[in-house]
C-alpha cells in the first residue's frame, strides 16, 4: 500500500541518517572545518547574534551534535540559566558530552537523546531553540517545527541554520560539483567513508528552498518570519516567533 511504502521509506532514512551520523562522529569537527574551509563558524557567529539571548534564559539546541552553539549559549545563560543539548544520535551527543566537558563546560548544561519530531519536554519550556544543519536529517520536517512550536515560550524564538539554494548559476555549478566530486573523496580520505558524504550532498540538494521553508515556519505556527542567506544562499538562516 501507500501507506505501507511510506513507512518503509521514512525507516530506511532514520536508518540512513543513524548511520551516517555515527560513522562520521569521531572526525565530524575536523570535516566541518575541512568541507566548509572554516566558514561554519562564522554562520554559527551570525546566527548567535540574532538568538537575542539573555542571562537566566533556558535554550534548546536541537540536533545540537558536538555542541558548537551549545557552547556559546552557556557562557550566555550564565549559571541562573539551562542549555539543553539534544541530538537523536548516540555518537554525535556522546562526543559533544565528552568535547564539553573538556573544554571545561558543565554546570548549566543538560545532553538528552532525542527526536527533533516528539521532543521529551513540556509545552512552553524554552526561550529560544536553534536547529543547525540538522532539519534537512529530519524525515517529517512539518511535525518537527510543530514541536519546536509546542515547547517554545510564547515570544521564543526559532532560529534554523541549513543548507540552502543559490540563485546564483555560477556559484551553483561551482558548488554541485564541490559537494557531489570533492566532499565524497575528502570523506574517502578521512573517515574511509564516501558513502555518508555522498548521502549528505544529496539531503542539501533535496531540502526545501529559502521561500518554501518560511511558508513551512508560518503553517506550524510562527510570526515574523523571515530569512537571511549567506554566502550567496549557500546558508540560510530562517528566523520565527511563537505568538
Ligand atoms: N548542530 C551541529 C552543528 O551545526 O555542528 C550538528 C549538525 S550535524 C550536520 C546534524 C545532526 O542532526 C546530527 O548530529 C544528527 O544526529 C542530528 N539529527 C538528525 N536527525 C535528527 C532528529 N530527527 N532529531 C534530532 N537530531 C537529529
Amino acid at each position: 500500500t501507500h501507506f505501507g511504502y511510506e513507512t518503509v521509506a521514512r525507516e530506511e532514512k532514520q536508518g540512513k541518517v543513524a548511520e551516517v551520523f555515527h560513522s562520521v562522529a569521531a572526525k565530524y569537527d575536523l570535516m566541518n572545518d575541512l568541507m566548509s574551509f572554516g566558514i561554519h563558524r562564522l554562520w554559527k557567529r551570525f546566527t548567535m547574534e540574532f538568538t537575542g539571548v539573555r542571562k537566566g534564559d533556558s535554550v534548546l539546541d536541537i540536533a545540537g551534535g558536538t555542541g558548537d552553539l551549545t557552547m556559546k549559549f552557556s557562557d550566555l545563560v550564565g549559571p541562573e540559566g539551562r542549555v539543553v543539548l539534544a541530538d537523536i544520535n548516540e555518537s554525535m551527543l556522546r562526543v559533544g558530552r565528552d568535547r564539553l566537558l573538556d573544554k571545561g563546560y558543565s554546570g548549566n548544561i543538560e545532553c538528552v537523546q532525542a527526536n527533533a519530531e516528539s521532543l521529551p519536554f513540556d509545552d512552553n519550556s524554552f526561550d529560544v531553540i536553534t536547529m543547525a544543519f540538522g532539519l534537512r536529517n529530519v524525515t517529517d520536517k512539518d511535525q518537527a517545527l510543530r514541536e519546536f512550536n509546542r515547547v517554545l515560550k510564547p515570544g521564543g524564538r526559532l532560529l534554523v541554520l541549513e543548507f540552502s539554494k543559490t540563485n546564483n548559476p555560477l556559484l551553483s555549478k561551482a558548488y554541485d560539483f564541490y559537494s557531489f566530486s570533492a566532499l565524497p573523496l575528502m570523506g574517502k580520505i578521512i573517515t574511509n567513508d564516501a558513502d555518508s558524504y555522498r548521502y549528505l550532498a544529496e539531503s542539501i540538494r533535496m531540502h526545501p528552498d529559502q521561500d518554501t521553508l518560511k511558508a513551512m515556519f508560518e503553517q506550524a505556527g510562527f510570526a515574523n518570519c523571515e530569512y537571511h542567506n549567506l554566502t550567496g544562499g549557500i546558508v540560510a538562516l530562517h528566523k520565527g516567533i511563537k505568538p
